[in-house]
């Protein structure tokens, strides 16, 4: 089971990765079906906050009416940041459930565990490892396609590649809106820039 909503959350961390934006999913489940999902946005809107477990929690808390997520889980492919954490914290979700770890930002065990190590008035249980290598995988692919964008020919740099990406979010807009297979589009896009 535990599984089953971590693909889903892959998922989530694929649409991710195929509008560049760093490949991060996150599902919230309640009474075994999922109630709300999303991805990382924080390029396309132009907004730090707009991380999976974020986006995961406001949809969550539409759904139920209420920003209290009580018996809720959440699923999601990359560990937390203190950001993520402490909304998890504050929305009392029930247990998190981690896909792989981020040495460098993650506090559910890496930098330090914000949901053992301190005393709030909720507790949030975890567990981590959950589909560990596919996590990691889209991850490390990601990161493998934007060192090779920022190399080729020492033409695409970091702000090329920005570049690139609202480019390409507004032609995907676009893309939606005339009903236009964006998938074979994206294929035949990268093909192009990479
Ligand atoms: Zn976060």
């Amino acid at each position: 089971m535990k599984e089953i909503f971590m693909k889903e959350a892959l998922k989530e961390a694929q649409k991710a990765y195929d509008k560049l934006e760093i490949p991060v999913g996150a599902v919230i489940v309640k009474d075994g079906k999922i109630i709300a999902r999303a991805h990382n946005q924080k390029e396309i809107k132009l907004d730090t906050t707009k991380h999976a477990e974020i986006l995961a929690i406001q949809k969550a808390s539409k759904k139920l009416k209420s920003w209290r997520l009580l018996d809720c889980e959440m699923y999601v492919t990359l560990e937390p940041c203190s950001m993520c954490a402490g909304a998890i914290i504050n929305s009392r979700i029930k247990k998190v459930y981690i896909g792989t770890m981020d040495e460098k930002t993650g506090v559910v065990g890496s930098i330090f565990n914000l949901f053992k190590d301190y005393k709030f008035n909720h507790n949030v249980e975890f567990e981590t490892g959950i589909l560990k290598e596919e996590c990691e995988d889209i991850l490390k692919r990601f990161f493998k396609e934007l060192r090779k964008a920022k190399k080729v020919g020492g033409k695409w740099n970091a702000k090329s590649f920005t570049h690139i990406n609202y480019s390409f979010n507004n032609c995907c807009y676009r893309f939606y809106s005339s009903n236009v297979n964006i998938k074979i589009w994206w294929k035949g896009w990268r093909k192009y820039a990479f």
